[in-house]
């Protein structure tokens, strides 16, 4: 409730900076990261592009050795709000590396400690769901999809994610792609399995077109219908998990023909993502949802109601110094 009333306050829009901490073996000798406090965040830029600093306001910071169960805290109340009714979504943007799936997924090898944002969002609708059996009685159902190139797949098949989908908004259900599996989870055990087929699904296409998962969104959104026992009221939340394309500029004399074609698509859903929530932060009374698949996709979960976390992840390395830069803009003007 409390989380509530101050969400109100803000806005229904949040963004949270996080740095990725130098891998091992890089040299953490230069680092373009400044000093940084809770909300705040300076990057220094080297005297190969112009020496100096520049600061950054977020909703909050996380620095490089932030762990994953600090990050997830701040993220928590939201988390809650779907087992309300209310429609959430969860962003992390960034250049390739940055650590986007890091945040969402977790690293390659998981451990309990490691899981991202995603386990831990199911976990907790897991465990609150429990703990008001008495009052509510909620079914949880997830889907999985892919946005490449403009086109939508569902990524918890097994005949691989070759069909495309169709996104249909207000539709009875809440679904916006209805012919995507709608699988329902009641353990965390099932959803390990569940983000496994998703990953295969995503990495199928990775070896065609190396790396595809950097130039795809992934989108696990999860489903939530509660029904309050007493009065049998039912009602349903849904939250979006995004896990978007690289936000890398590529180089336009390098990119042709299919690298180009994939860029622009990218371009083109990040700058309408950028513009759906600046719209919606100024209060606009135009929100340009149609520009690309993504928004469409995300309508009924972005604006309204409904609450957004932007993650923005930026790597330390001086050779990243541009789309760390950009990235940072790119944040700032959703903010
Ligand atoms: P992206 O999804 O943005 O391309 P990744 O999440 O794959 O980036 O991160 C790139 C590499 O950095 C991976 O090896 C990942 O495990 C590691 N990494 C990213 N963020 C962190 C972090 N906060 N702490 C430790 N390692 C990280
Ligand atoms: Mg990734």
């Amino acid at each position: 409730k409390l989380y509530n009333q101050v969400q109100d306050l803000k806005g229904n829009i949040r963004v949270y900076c996080r740095v990725r901490p130098f891998l091992p073996g890089q040299s953490s000798s230069t680092s373009t990261v400044g000093h940084i406090d809770d909300g705040n965040i300076m990057i220094i830029t080297p005297s190969k592009y112009g020496k100096g600093h520049k600061s950054f306001s977020f909703n909050k910071v996380f620095g490089p050795f932030a762990t994953q169960e600090e990050v997830f805290s701040d993220t928590q109340p939201l988390i809650r709000s779907v087992l309300d009714g209310y429609n959430v979504c969860i962003f992390a943007y960034g250049q390739t590396g940055a650590g986007k799936t890091y945040t969402m997924s977790g690293p390659e090898e998981l451990t309990e400690e490691s899981f991202g944002v995603n386990y831990r969002a199911l976990n907790d609708l897991f465990h609150i769901s429990k703990q008001r059996k008495d009052t509510f009685c909620y079914e949880i159902a997830v889907q999985m999809i892919e946005i490449y190139n403009e086109q939508v797949r569902d990524l918890l098949t097994n005949d691989g994610p070759q069909k495309r989908l169709g996104i249909h908004n207000g539709s009875q259900k809440g679904l916006a792609v209805p012919n995507a599996n709608l699988v329902p989870v009641t353990s965390t055990t099932e959803v390990i399995e569940l983000m496994n087929i998703g990953q295969k699904n995503r990495a199928v296409s990775a070896t065609a077109m190396n790396d595809r998962s950097s130039r795809s969104h992934s989108c696990l959104t999860i489903h939530v219908q509660g029904r309050e026992l007493a009065s049998g009221a039912i009602f349903r939340g849904c939250m979006h998990l995004v896990d978007l394309a690289g936000s890398e500029r590529v180089n336009k004399s390098e990119a042709k023909g299919d690298r180009l074609k994939e860029a622009q698509h990218i371009n083109k859903s990040l700058s309408a993502l950028g513009d759906v929530i600046s719209a919606l932060a100024q209060k606009s009374s135009h929100i340009p949802y149609r520009n690309s698949k993504l928004t469409q996709l995300l309508q009924d979960s972005l604006g309204g109601q409904a609450k957004t976390l932007m993650f923005v992840h930026i790597s330390p390395e001086v050779d990243a110094i541009s789309e760390t830069l950009s990235t940072l803009k790119f944040a700032e003007r959703v903010a």
